[in-house]
């Protein structure tokens, strides 16, 4: 084994999770490599090439981009190739009740919802200052991750200098978004709390009477919070952030599926499509199960991990229509997003409630001039689509594509109209390129109970070895991910040996594997 093949750490996986951790680690100056199985990184929010066009294969949207946020201070310290459009409106919202186009400024939402027929308007206000506190409270931590567990000292005084913003949070734990909206007399105002359904739904993946309200009301900011338009795609960012882990002295394999892990005496030995790599570090930026079928040397899982794998069972897989159009005549081309709901009786999912991104006309690399691409996607049950057998699927699967050119149709013609190539995906699709076992793709519902803070620290699944991506804390979205990455490598820096504050770890490592 040569020294090329020896890393301080080993990161399985380059969706944003595996970007996040090992672009940190690589800062702090280990030596890193990050592995990833496909030709491209993002997975999740990857943008992939098909008959020539480019489309983003689910995460369209993000969040962090403003200059004291995490992807905002990563393309100005590494002067990325990122250009942004932020969106106004934000949002197209359109259902059988309610029409909103969601304003770029938070006020004039407020405004628009108080100016609504029978609109309970000092409630509305009155929850919306509330939401507010929250939302500044929680956000503070994703826009600082030194301030999320693991702490230090310095974190620990900033937070006591915190401590009463955090009261508004304390108020709202293990209590439903529902019952939240209920002390402010407003529950009964249906406009609000479908347009909460539906936001919920894409946010903390479940609806208002489910959600634990302290998540919930931070995420209702999620489109101020430093929200914009990637040009290029997600798979854009997520390219650039690997250019920036080499420039910090990082390797990024791609092509180079990691296929077994194995326990060796100072650490791990990582067999890929392309050779073996040893590694202090091991941190696998998989699901709970995908980590597991890797392990190929004995050991006892942590009690937790089966458990996390049970509650990311229990949500969602995606279905996806891929779809190219000619720009509809009277828009300027931008890139637009839209949520559409066909009918607000029926349940938020199964191609009932469908999200949907364009290109804008500018990325003539992902369409012609002249036409711009669409991601639409919805939400599968997956413990709905286990019940299903073989047979079975393939039908469910149909059913629901359907339903979404429904949608499509019904709440937005002017787009459904000018389409001209279309290609779908399923949840084995999400398997099949990710590999995403079952195609579970949610990350973990953020339902009503104590037990999402007990999990706030670094998921360490045993010596040397870390869990990240959207099944561990904070979860979902490409900026949550990264975020999630940001405290393992913090957590691995505290840990790792030091002289003068520098690291001393790139010895060579004995290969001798570990019974
Ligand atoms: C349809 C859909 C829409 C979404 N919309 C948004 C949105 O608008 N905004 C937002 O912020 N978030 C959105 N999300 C959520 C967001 O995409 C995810 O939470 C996030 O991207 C997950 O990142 P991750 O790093 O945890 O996992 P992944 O993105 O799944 O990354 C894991 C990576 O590991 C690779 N891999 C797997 N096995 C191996 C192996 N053995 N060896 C090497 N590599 C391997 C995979 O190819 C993949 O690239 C959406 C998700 C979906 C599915």
């Amino acid at each position: 084994m040569t020294m090329q093949n020896q890393y301080d750490a080993i990161i399985i996986g380059a969706g944003f999770g595996g970007i996040g951790t090992a672009l940190s680690l690589a800062e702090k100056g280990f030596k890193v490599a990050l592995f990833e199985s496909l030709r491209y990184p993002g997975g999740c929010a990857g943008t992939f090439t098909r008959r020539g066009y480019r489309f983003e294969a689910g995460a369209t949207l993000s969040s962090g981009f403003d200059e004291q946020q995490l992807f905002g201070k990563w393309i100005k310290k590494y002067g990325l190739d990122i250009q942004l459009e932020w969106l106004s409106p934000m949002i197209h919202f359109r259902s059988s009740t309610i029409d909103i186009d969601i304003p770029s400024e938070k006020d004039a939402l407020i405004q628009y919802l108080c100016e609504l027929p029978n609109a309970p308007k000092e409630g509305i206000r009155a929850f919306f200052k509330h939401q507010g506190q929250v939302a500044d409270a929680l956000w503070a931590l994703f826009d600082d991750p030194d301030l999320l567990p693991p702490w230090n000292l310095q974190a620990l005084i900033k937070h006591a200098m915190r401590f009463p913003k955090y009261l508004p949070i304390l108020r709202n734990m293990n209590r439903s978004l529902a019952q939240v909206l209920q002390r402010f007399g407003i529950d009964d105002f249906k406009p609000l709390k479908i347009y909460l359904d539906a936001l919920c739904q894409i946010t903390v993946q479940c609806n208002s009477d489910q959600a634990e309200a302290p998540f919930a009301l931070a995420t209702m900011d999620y489109y101020y919070r430093g929200t914009a338009h990637a040009v290029g795609g997600m798979g854009k960012l997520a390219n650039e952030l690997c250019k920036a882990i080499t420039l910090c002295g990082g390797e990024v394999h791609l092509s180079n599926k990691v296929k077994g892990i194995k326990r060796i005496d100072e650490g791990y030995q990582v067999e890929t499509r392309k050779g073996t790599y040893l590694c202090k570090y091991l941190i696998s930026n998989l699901l709970p199960e995908q980590t597991m079928a890797l392990y190929k040397s004995s050991i006892k899982w942590p009690k937790w991990l089966e458990k996390t794998q049970e509650d990311v069972d229990a949500g969602w897989s995606a279905a996806m229509l891929y779809l190219v159009a000619e720009t509809p005549p009277g828009t300027d081309g931008k890139a637009e997003h839209w949520q559409m709901v066909h009918s607000t009786d029926e349940p938020f999912m199964e191609g009932n409630h469908i999200f949907c991104s364009t290109s804008s006309i500018k990325e003539t690399d992902r369409a012609p001039f002249g036409s711009q691409t669409l991601t639409i996607s919805t939400h599968i049950p997956m413990k709905k689509f286990l019940s299903l057998s073989d047979e079975e699927k393939g039908p469910y699967i149909d059913k629901v594509h359907n339903r979404m050119r429904e949608t499509l149709q019904t709440r937005c013609p002017e787009w459904s109209e000018q389409v001209y190539f279309a290609m779908t995906a399923s949840p084995r699709t999400f398997e099949r390129f990710t590999s995403r076992s079952k195609g579970l793709v949610g990350g973990i519902p953020k339902t009503k109970g104590w037990h999402h803070y007990m999990q706030l620290g670094p998921k360490k699944l045993a010596s040397h070895f870390y869990l990240v991506g959207d099944s561990i804390f904070p979860g979902q979205s490409t900026l949550a991910t990264a975020t999630g990455g940001c405290r393992i490598a913090e957590s691995i820096w505290r840990s790792a040996p030091k002289k003068n504050n520098q690291l001393v770890l790139t010895t060579a490592l004995n290969s001798k594997v570990s019974s």
